[in-house]
This record gives C-alpha cells, sequence and structure tokens, in this order.
C-alpha cells in the first residue's frame, strides 16, 4: 500500500489544499493530511481546531485521513511501509523552497521521496495567509474555502478582533 503525506500548517485549510488532496487521492492508495506545528507562523487555528475542520472536509474522500504530528516530517513518515511525500506546487516562488525540502528530507530518511502536484491554476494565487487576510476585510470567502468552514473562519477572526 502506498501513502501519500501531505504535510503542513494548513491554517486553515483551503480550496487550493482540497484541491491537491482530492487529486493525490484518486492517485494513491491512501492520503494522511498531517497538520504539522511552525513555530515561525502564528496560528488563527489550534492544531485540533485545523484537524477538525480538514476533517470535516474531506468526510467522503474514503481513503483520506488527518493526523498531526510534532516531528520531523522525514522521521514520522517513517511509521509508514511505502510513503510518498506530497506537495503542492503554486509558482516559481515555491519552487526554490520546496526541491530544498524535499532534498533535505530524502537526506534524513533515504527512503522517502517528495511528488509534487502543480496547483490548479485557479487557486494559484491563493494561500491560507491570504484567506485570513481577506477574512479581516469581510470579503466572501466561497471561492477560497471549503464552504463546510467558512463561517468557523468569520468567526475565528471576529473572536481574534476582541
Ligand atoms: P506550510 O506552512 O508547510 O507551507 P501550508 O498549509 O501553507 O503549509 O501548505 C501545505 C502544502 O500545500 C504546501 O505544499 C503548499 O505548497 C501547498 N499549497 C498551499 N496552498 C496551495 C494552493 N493554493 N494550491 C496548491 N497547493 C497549495
Amino acid at each position: 500500500m502506498l501513502t501519500a503525506i501531505y504535510a503542513g500548517s494548513f491554517d486553515p485549510i483551503s480550496l487550493g489544499h482540497l484541491n491537491i488532496i482530492r487529486r493525490a487521492s484518486a492517485i494513491f492508495d491512501e492520503v494522511v493530511v498531517c497538520v504539522t506545528v511552525n513555530s515561525s507562523k502564528t496560528p488563527m487555528f489550534t492544531i485540533e481546531e485545523r484537524m477538525e475542520l480538514i476533517e470535516r472536509v474531506v468526510k467522503r474522500l474514503k481513503n483520506v485521513r488527518v493526523d498531526t504530528s510534532d516531528i520531523l516530517i522525514a522521521e514520522y513518515a517513517k511509521k509508514y511501509e511505502h510513503a510518498v511525500l506530497v506537495r503542492g506546487l503554486r509558482a516559481v516562488s515555491d519552487y526554490e523552497s520546496e526541491v530544498q525540502m524535499a532534498i533535505i528530507n530524502n537526506k534524513i530518511n533515504r527512503k522517502l521521496d517528495t511528488i509534487f502536484i502543480p496547483s490548479s491554476e485557479k487557486y494559484t494565487y491563493l494561500s491560507s495567509t491570504a484567506v485570513k487576510e481577506m477574512a479581516k476585510y469581510g470579503t466572501d470567502l466561497k471561492n477560497f474555502v471549503p464552504r463546510e468552514i467558512i463561517d468557523d473562519v468569520i468567526n475565528k477572526t471576529q473572536a481574534n478582533r476582541r
């Protein structure tokens, strides 16, 4: 069984992320969406909240599950017999850091390769940071995040303002 590990902050999950998850779930036997701790970012949602939002959104994708890890993803991947990392590539600007990370991960775990899935052109501009910024200005989020979580993003934005 080949497992795709799709790791990231997902703060919150966007339609760009969901597009990558759907496409990976059609290619691999199993997809594990792994919410990771990114100490250089101040998160909007806690890890548990982010996991719950993703679970809600991927409910119908039967070979997708959600997990979290606070260890290096290259170490985490050793839990699986056959695993690859999946990353979404948006613009050329993603390329350099993504390839660097792929090489480092492979140095730490020689069995681990990274597969890049190009972002759908509809979402090449989309990031969780842009979602949070738009939410602050009351922009309609329906083209940016899955509809099941729009209210959660609005409510959290309002709560943070208080
Ligand atoms: P990280 O903080 O680890 O970069 P993100 O949650 O921002 O985590 O992104 C996780 C993965 O999803 C990365 O591979 C990133 O390139 C990819 N990604 C983010 N936004 C999009 C998008 N709009 N389209 C395709 N891939 C995306």
